[in-house]
C-alpha cells in the first residue's frame, strides 16, 4: 500500500489517482446563478495529490450559465424529473440525461472516485431534496448524474463535499483513493 505519510511530506505529482469533482467545488463559476462553491479544504488538502477531473453536468448539458434553478419532482408512479423551481413548465430531464450519458458511461470508467456537491439536483448523493407533485419535499435522494453514475459504475467511490469537512477525513479519503487506484 502507498505510504501516505511520505506523500504528505514530499510532492508526489508523477502518479495521481484520477478523481472526478463537481466543477463548482473547484471554484468554477458554473452554478445556476453563475457563482461557485469553492471548497478551500478539499482543494488545499486533496488538490495537490489527485488528478482532479472537473465536471458540471448542467453546464455540460448546455443548460447555460446562468440558468433557471431546477429541482427534482417525483410522480406518484416513481418517475423523477428535473423541473424549473420558478418555471414548472421547464423540464430539463431529457437534456440532462442525454448530456451525462456519454460521461457516465465513458469518462467515469477511468475514475476511482468522485467528489460531488451535496443537495444538488444533478450532483447530490443521497442528500438531494425530492419533491412530490404538490411541491412538498417527500424524501432525500440522488441527483440525476449521481443516479446514473451509480448504475453505470457500481464500484465508483462517491462522496459528498459535506463528508470531507476535516483534514482527517480528507486524508482518509486520499488513502482510499490510492488504495482503489492500485487495484
Ligand atoms: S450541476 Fe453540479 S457541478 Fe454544476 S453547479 Fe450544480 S452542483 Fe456544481
Amino acid at each position: 500500500m502507498t505510504d501516505l505519510s511520505a506523500i504528505h511530506m514530499t510532492p508526489h505529482r508523477e502518479y495521481q489517482p484520477k478523481v472526478g469533482i463537481s466543477a463548482c467545488l473547484a471554484g468554477h463559476a458554473v452554478r445556476y446563478d453563475a457563482g461557485h462553491k469553492y471548497h478551500d479544504l478539499i482543494m488545499r488538502e486533496l488538490g495537490p495529490w489527485l488528478d482532479l477531473q472537473v465536471f458540471c453536468p448542467e453546464a455540460d448539458a448546455g443548460l447555460g450559465i446562468p440558468r433557471p434553478p431546477i429541482r427534482l419532482v417525483e410522480t406518484s408512479e416513481g418517475a423523477i424529473s428535473a423541473i424549473g423551481v420558478e418555471t414548472p413548465e421547464l423540464d430539463v430531464t431529457s437534456a440532462l440525461k442525454e448530456g451525462t450519458k456519454g460521461f457516465a458511461l465513458k469518462q467515469a470508467q477511468e475514475l476511482c472516485a468522485y467528489i460531488v456537491k451535496s443537495r444538488s439536483p444533478s450532483c447530490g448523493s443521497g442528500s438531494t431534496p425530492v419533491h412530490d407533485e404538490t411541491g412538498s419535499i417527500s424524501r432525500d435522494g440522488d441527483g440525476l448524474l449521481v443516479s446514473d453514475l451509480k448504475k453505470a459504475c457500481p464500484g465508483l467511490l462517491i462522496i459528498e463535499e459535506s463528508d470531507l469537512d476535516s483534514v482527517e477525513k480528507c486524508r482518509a479519503f486520499l488513502e482510499e483513493c490510492y488504495a482503489l487506484s492500485e487495484r
